[in-house]
C-alpha cells in the first residue's frame, strides 16, 4: 500500500469524493426525495454515452486502432469520453497501451499482481505520473491534441448538461445527484472493473499467457469489455465479445455507424483462429491431466490427442488461410472498381465451392477431436 505522501491528492480527492458523496446523496435521493423518471432517464443515457465514448473511443479506436473512424465520430468520442474524467485520449492510451505491452510485469500501470484494489484503482491514487510514450501516430491527429489541451474544461462542460436540464425543470438537486455526481462514479468504476476484476475473475479460453479473463458478467457493465481474456490476444480486433451471442454493445453501435458510412475498416481475426487458440488450450489442459495418470494410459492416450489436434490444427489453418487470401483478393478487386462484374462473381462462387470443402474437412477433423477428447477423457476416469 503506498503512503500518504506519495498520494495524487487531486485524483485521490475526486476519486474517493466523488464515491463518498454519491454513497450519501443517492440514498437520500431515493428514500427521501424519490427518483423521477427523468432524473433516471438522464442518469442511464449520460452513462451510456459516457461509457461507450471510452470502450469504443478511447479504448478500441484511439489505444487499439481497430477501426477508423470519420472526424465527427472522432469529435464526438473526445468530448463525450472527457466527461468520464479518466485524463486525455493521449494519455490514457499511452498507458493503456504500456499496460498490454507489460501486462503482469511491474512496468504493467496497473498490475493485478499488485492486488484487486491497486489495479482496481489505487493505482491512479498514486502520484507516479507515466510519461506519455508510444502515442505519435494519435499526436499527429489536431482532435487529439485539442482534447489533450483542454479536456478538463470539455469534460466539465459536458457533465453539466444534466445540471441545465435540472435548472431548466426546477429541479437542480435531482439531476446533479443523478446525472452528474451518480454518472461520474459509475463510469469510473466500470472502466476499473476491467483492470481489477477482469484480470482476476472468469475463465481464459484463449491464452492463459496473461492474467486477463473472459468474464460474461462484467460485460454487460463495461459496454461489451469483459471479454478480456479475447482482448488481450487479438487487441486490435474491433471486438471484444467476438461471438455473436456475447454481450458487446459498444461493437454494435459500431456496426450501426458503419451503415451510415460513419466508422469502418473494421479489423477481426478470423473465427479459425479462435478456434485454433482454444482447441490449443483445450488440449493443454488435457495433456496436465495426462501427465498424473499411469504411463500405460497415458502414452497411447497422449499419441491419440496428438493425431486429432494435428488433424484439426491443419483444417483450421487452412481455412484461416483462406480467410486472409480472401480479404486480400477481397481489397484488390475493390481497388480496380466494379468494371469486371463478371469475373468478380466468378471468383466469388469459387470462392463458396472450396469453403464448402474446407468446412467438410473441417466437421471431420473436429468429430475425431471431439472422439480423442471423450477417449482420453474415459481412459483417465478409469486409469
Ligand atoms: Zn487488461
Ligand atoms: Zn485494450
Amino acid at each position: 500500500m503506498p503512503q500518504a505522501k506519495y498520494w495524487n491528492v487531486l485524483n485521490t480527492s475526486f476519486l474517493v469524493g466523488t464515491l463518498v458523496l454519491a454513497l450519501i446523496l443517492v440514498p437520500w435521493r431515493i428514500l427521501v426525495v424519490r427518483p423521477m423518471w427523468g432524473e433516471l432517464l438522464v442518469f442511464a443515457t449520460m452513462t451510456f454515452l459516457v461509457g461507450t465514448a471510452i470502450s469504443g473511443g478511447y479504448h478500441r479506436l484511439f489505444s487499439h486502432r481497430a477501426y477508423k473512424a470519420s472526424w465527427p465520430v472522432r469529435f464526438f468520442f473526445l468530448c463525450v469520453g472527457a466527461a468520464a474524467f479518466e485524463n486525455s485520449a493521449l494519455k490514457w492510451s499511452s498507458d493503456h497501451r504500456i499496460h498490454h505491452q507489460h501486462v503482469d510485469t511491474d512496468q504493467d500501470p496497473y498490475e493485478i499482481a499488485k492486488g484487486f484494489w491497486y489495479a482496481h484503482w489505487t493505482w491512479a491514487m498514486e502520484a507516479k505520473d507515466l510519461p506519455i510514450t508510444g502515442v505519435a501516430d494519435l499526436e499527429k491527429d489536431p482532435l487529439i491534441r485539442w482534447q489533450h489541451r483542454n479536456h478538463f474544461l470539455i469534460g466539465a462542460v459536458v457533465s453539466l448538461i444534466p445540471v441545465g436540464i435540472g435548472l431548466a425543470t426546477g429541479n437542480v438537486w435531482g439531476y446533479l445527484v443523478w446525472g452528474l455526481l451518480l454518472r461520474i462514479v459509475v463510469n469510473h468504476h466500470s472502466t476499473f472493473l476491467i483492470n481489477s476484476a477482469a484480470h482476476a475473475f472468469g475463465s481464459r479460453p484463449y491464452t492463459d499467457t496473461n492474467t486477463a479473463r473472459d468474464n460474461w458478467l462484467l460485460a454487460p457493465l463495461t459496454y461489451g469489455e469483459g471479454y478480456h481474456n479475447f482482448h488481450h490476444l487479438w487487441q486490435w480486433d474491433y471486438r471484444n465479445g467476438a461471438l455473436w451471442y456475447q454481450w458487446d454493445s459498444t461493437k454494435w453501435l459500431l456496426n450501426v455507424l458503419a451503415w451510415f458510412g460513419l466508422v469502418s475498416g473494421f479489423r477481426r481475426v478470423s473465427a479459425a483462429a479462435m478456434e485454433r487458440a482454444r482447441l490449443r488450450m483445450e488440449e493443454k489442459r488435457l495433456r496436465e491431466r495426462l501427465a498424473l495418470a499411469s504411463p500405460a494410459v497415458a502414452t497411447p492416450m497422449r499419441l491419440r490427442l496428438e493425431a486429432a489436434r494435428l488433424k484439426l490444427d491443419q483444417a483450421l489453418a487452412s481455412l484461416h488461410e483462406r480467410h486472409e487470401a480472401w480479404q486480400q483478393k477481397k481489397v484488390a478487386w475493390k481497388a480496380k472498381g466494379q468494371a469486371r462484374a463478371e469475373a468478380w462473381r466468378e471468383a466469388k462462387a469459387e470462392w463458396r465451392a472450396t469453403l464448402a470443402q474446407h468446412r467438410l474437412e473441417l466437421r471431420a477433423a473436429w468429430a475425431e477431436w471431439r472422439a480423442a477428447r471423450t477417449e482420453v477423457r474415459m481412459a483417465l476416469v478409469f486409469a
